[in-house]
């Protein structure tokens, strides 16, 4: 392969785009990569394609190699799958939806597990065709709240994603097992620093699945660590929750005046000077417990109002709150909401008010809790425990507030901060926290995919059984921007030879026609060695433009001749990632760098 740069559909950009924030969307962009259509979509341009499937290429290897068979789907789909497992619904606003034009409902796929599930019901009947893998490398589309990042959380992307099907949990386990380490190998050979973290299983259902994040300090995802090798999502983490207390010699509940306390400092402070503990220690915000209020909103449409108790040091944590809800979105309560829950006191909401305690609450007559806003807790909210709460009057707080005396609430749930030094839910110490990027993500789906659209087989004594599935993504295009995250430095990429659009740079520098002509007999050459090279044969262009393009472009190795060679037959052989620069004569140039080449290559195939 050998591209000329005078020809080559390259624009390279001195500026950052306006709207990138992290490296791997500026320099992906300035050197030529992937070029904005819309929020959150972008075209692939030669370089980028090239890369692209390069990384394709060793998912499918690795892919293969585990017996995985490559399918292809459609991206425009029929909605009826996706309405029998009820996703259609559950997915919510992030679904892009469209109707044909006699009206029928279609979908731009988000992820195809119901397509998967019904063509091998289409096309199996036997324990005998079992076990299965299929995949496809395909274009998803998710229309997300909050595109960013250029190819890190685009609305359209390419995934890889695959399924296998079994008959029993032991084998979806052994499939499982298979995947994670195929996936090990994948990012791997990629030279891409990988974490696995237990996660949730969100809105895909089934029973456990992992992440496997790439640290960095971009990432969207907090995932947590303890010493002893507990590795979660702080989305997945579970709060130790502590033994009940005996709050026999608790003193009685009490409400207080507290005026100008808009914060959690100022009401400590104010407790300390005029309520001191009968103890003698001081009010601390542990002590209290605040009331936070948030809006539901179903995948039917419905909006619900939510009272979330959370311990006063603590903060929310919006992601583990989706989490927790999901499928149901969850956003502020609104002023509007508000105004339809005139027991709510902004800023001084009680429990006296809200969940199993307000006068309001009744039971309908499927037995279900209605009147009262929906009150849960943080886990530590314990029997016993004694905390600070608003008054339900305004300017006011009751002290002494206990769970199970006091008040009683509708549930737990998980929605508070995740803090370094929190103890692991598996004993197995303090927790460590860092950020990183979901660049694959496996699932243990057991049967509901299967189970809602009836694929079963008929097992040895001939009796129909339903299939057990898993179903593992590999985010192909974030994955390229997760190696540029791992592989730049100020003045653009530097590839890993394996992924790199091109394995050498030749660049002719100066003016002289026979730089140029020997420089186009190096590419040649190397292109008859099966080479990649991209020959910067551009004349007027000055060679501080073509080092900085080069350099923008991260080739792993460039060769530079110019004015050495004019002088003494030699050239300049640079690698881009160590900086060393090496001085060969001319005639041995193509040798050094086929070398080079096919040491680098070798050292990743390798790892
Ligand atoms: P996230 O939590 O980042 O939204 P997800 O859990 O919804 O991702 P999965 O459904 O597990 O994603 O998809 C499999 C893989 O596809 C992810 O691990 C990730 O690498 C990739 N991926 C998901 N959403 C996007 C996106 N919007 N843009 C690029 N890649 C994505
Ligand atoms: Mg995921």
């Amino acid at each position: 392969m050998l591209q000329n740069m005078s020809t080559a559909f390259i624009r390279t950009l001195r500026e950052d785009p306006a709207d990138a924030e992290v490296p791997s969307h500026k320099l992906l962009v300035r050197a030529g990569y992937i070029r904005r259509t819309a929020p959150g979509i972008y075209t692939w341009l030669p370089l980028g394609l090239r890369t692209l499937r390069k990384i394709e290429t060793v998912v499918r290897e690795e892919m293969d190699a585990m017996g995985g068979q490559e399918v292809h789907f459609p991206a425009l789909l029929p909605a009826d799958p996706y309405k029998a497992t009820n996703r259609w619904a559950e997915y919510g606003p992030t679904l892009f939806t469209l109707n044909d034009r006699k009206g029928g409902d279609y979908l731009l796929a988000p992820t195809h597990e119901e397509m998967f599930t019904l063509l091998v019901k289409d096309m199996y009947s036997s324990y005998k065709d079992l076990p299965l893998c299929l995949y496809q490398i395909q274009t998803k589309y998710r229309d997300e709240a909050r595109p960013r990042a250029g190819l890190i959380r685009g609305r359209e992307f390419v995934m890889k994603d695959s399924y296998s099907f079994d008959m029993d949990d032991d084998a979806l386990e052994v499939s499982y097992r298979k995947h994670r380490d195929t996936y090990q190998r994948i990012f791997t050979r990629l030279g891409l620093d990988h974490v696995i973290v237990n996660a949730m299983a969100g809105a895909m259902g089934g029973s456990h699945s992992e992440e496997f994040l790439f640290p960095s300090p971009i990432g969207e995802d907090t995932f947590v660590k303890s010493d002893a090798g507990y590795a979660a999502n702080a989305e997945a983490v579970t709060t130790v929750v502590p033994e009940p207390r005996d709050a026999s010699n608790e003193p009685p509940m009490r409400l207080v005046d507290t005026p100008n306390t808009p914060t959690i400092d100022s009401l400590v402070a104010l407790l300390n000077e005029r309520y001191p503990r009968e103890d003698g220690r001081d009010w601390e915000a542990a002590d209290t417990l605040k009331h936070l209020v948030f809006a539901l909103i179903h995948p039917d449409g419905e909006r619900e109002l939510l009272v979330v108790g959370i311990p006063g040091d603590r903060d929310a944590d919006m992601k583990r709150l989706e989490a927790s809800v999901a499928p149901c979105e969850v956003e502020m309560a609104t002023d509007k909401d508000f105004e339809t829950h005139p027991e709510l006191i902004r800023g001084y909401i009680g429990t006296s008010a809200i969940g199993p305690n307000s006068p309001l609450r009744t039971i309908d007559e499927n037995g279900e809790a209605i009147g009262s806003v929906r009150y849960l807790v943080d886990p530590r909210v314990v029997e016993g425990t004694s905390w600070v709460t608003g008054g339900d009057e305004s300017l006011k707080h009751a002290i002494h507030v206990v769970m199970g005396r006091d008040f009683q609430v509708d549930g737990t749930i998980e929605a508070a901060e995740v803090r370094e030094g929190d103890p692991a839910p598996d004993g197995s110490g303090p927790l460590h926290l860092a950020r990183g990027i979901e660049i694959g993500h496996i699932f243990a789906l057991g049967r509901k995919y299967a189970e809602s659209l009836g694929l079963t087989v008929l097992d040895e004594n001939g009796k129909s059984r339903v299939v057990t599935m898993g179903s593992y993504g590999v985010g192909v295009s974030r994955v390229m921007a997760a190696l540029a995250e791992a592989n730049h430095d100020d003045n653009g990429l530097c590839w890993p030879i394996n992924v790199a659009p091109f394995h050498v740079q030749v660049l002719a520098t100066g003016k002289k026609d026979d730089v140029f002509t020997a420089a186009q007999e190096l590419s040649v050459l190397l292109d008859s060695m099966g080479i990649e090279v991209l020959y910067d044969d551009r004349r007027k262009v000055s060679a501080g433009v073509k080092f900085a393009d080069s350099e923008l472009l991260g080739v792993p190795f460039t060769v530079v001749v110019g004015r050495d060679f004019e002088c003494d037959g030699t050239v300049e052989i640079r690698d881009r990632r160590s900086g060393e620069r090496t001085i060969v004569p001319f005639e041995e140039a193509s040798e050094t760098v086929r070398d080079l080449v096919k040491n680098a290559l070798s050292e990743v195939a390798n790892r």
